[in-house]
């Protein structure tokens, strides 16, 4: 049979992310930076509720949207936490992580052709999953100059009658740029100027380390454009459980759930039962994860900028992304290279867009002595290409 691949799945190129793990998976002594995860092991009480939930017999399918228990304490927790009222009947789904929140989100929206800004450098599904739709993604690079803020120009000027959101996340996969207050209210202005949705991605809103989070639907008249995509995941450590959610203005909840009920049913029930012990109990674990990343987001960091790898400061989540330009390597040889020769794998910068040439996505989710060994490394490396 010809053409037994659909042709936009052909074009659609693998994640560059998978090819360093494969590399790296294959050798021995390797200090791995490389991948996206918090180091920490669920809590124990959210593990002991899962378990409890299936020596109670939870087994079935849960309501196409979640465990209304748990859409409700996901309400409560958006309202403590971040200031925003979502209802649990009507503005929440409870997803399979995050990422299935996104494809949501992205399949709800767009219609052939419809544009979805991206600001590069971005998480590596964000295109692909704009493209999947139908949709088309149009890359904004970021100001890499300061701090990989938003280039407001380079913004205004990327919409066209077609755009019809912006994808924003914020703290940032892979530069762990944390976006100002500031900066969200001249972005809501676009937004509300231009007659925009925003999908903004906040499962990293947990790993805010200097400023106060602003949820994005909180700025004047940005509730009703905004889609709201979060989890479990990073700040809860629980990447495995797969457990995300998405909240936002009940027209368009309502068409996520039509795709969802088709698509996948519900989120895994035993997952849900952990989770509503997670919203309900798990707030010190989070403040002590916290803690403990940011110490060594410092340590790290300036070691870095120490050993002639120039780092801005991360605002959040668990990236450092230091230039290697002084080096004359590209990204891609860069941390082939690196992994070749020192055994410590990074991410190379491009995977996350062209505006991500030149630099590398860190890891600091290791322990700290591992850390200081992959610094010694590093510096030994870069020693050589000054
Ligand atoms: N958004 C961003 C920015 C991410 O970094 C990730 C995970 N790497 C996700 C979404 C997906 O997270 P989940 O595990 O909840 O699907």
């Amino acid at each position: 049979m010809k053409n037994r691949i659909a042709s936009h799945v052909q074009q659609l190129q693998p994640s560059g992310i998978r090819r360093f793990f494969d590399l790296a998976a294959n050798m021995e002594g390797v200090i791995s930076l490389g991948v996206g995860e918090p180091d920490f092991i669920t809590s124990w009480n959210i593990r002991e509720a899962c378990i409890a939930s299936l020596h109670n017999g939870h087994t079935s399918y849960t309501a196409n949207a979640g465990l209304i228990e748990l859409r409700t304490e996901i309400s409560k927790y958006l309202m403590h936490q971040f200031n925003v009222d979502y209802r649990p009947t009507s503005d929440i789904i409870v997803t399979v992580g995050a990422s299935q929140a996104l494809d949501l989100a992205i399949r709800a929206i767009v219609d052939p052709d419809d544009e979805v800004i991206v600001i590069e450098p971005s998480f590596v599904s964000y295109a692909p999953l704009i493209e999947l739709a139908g949709g088309k993604a149009v890359k904004v690079g970021a100001n890499p100059d300061k701090g990989f803020s938003i280039n407001f120009e380079k913004l205004t000027a990327s919409i066209t009658s077609r755009t019809k959101a912006i994808l924003l996340c914020f703290p940032n996969n892979p530069t762990g740029t944390m976006l100002t207050k500031e900066e969200l209210i001249q972005i809501s202005r676009i937004v509300e100027m231009h007659d925009l949705l925003v999908l903004s991605d906040e499962i990293y809103a947990e790993l805010s380390f200097d400023d106060a989070f602003t949820s994005f639907a909180t700025l004047p008249g940005m509730k009703d454009r905004t889609i709201l995509i979060s989890g479990f995941s990073k700040g809860f450590a629980m990447t495995g459980w797969r457990l995300g959610f998405v909240a936002g203005p009940s027209d368009i909840v309502e068409a996520m759930l039509k795709i969802h009920q088709y698509a996948m049913m519900c989120a895994s029930t035993m997952a849900q039962y952990g989770a509503i012990e997670a919203l309900k109990n798990g707030r010190k674990d989070i403040e002590e994860m916290k803690k403990s990343y940011k110490r060594r987001r410092n340590y790290f960091v300036a070691s870095l900028n120490e050993i002639g790898m120039p780092c801005h400061q991360p605002g959040g989540a668990f990236y450092a992304f230091p230039s290697i330009k002084q080096t004359g390597l590209s990204s891609q040889e860069f941390a082939e290279k690196l992994l070749i020769e020192e055994k410590v794998a990074v991410v190379p910068g491009d995977v996350f867009g062209k505006s991500g040439e030149g630099y590398v996505r860190c890891s600091y989710a290791s322990s700290l002595e591992q850390l200081q060994e992959a610094v010694k490394r590093m510096e030994r490396f870069v020693k050589n290409y000054r």
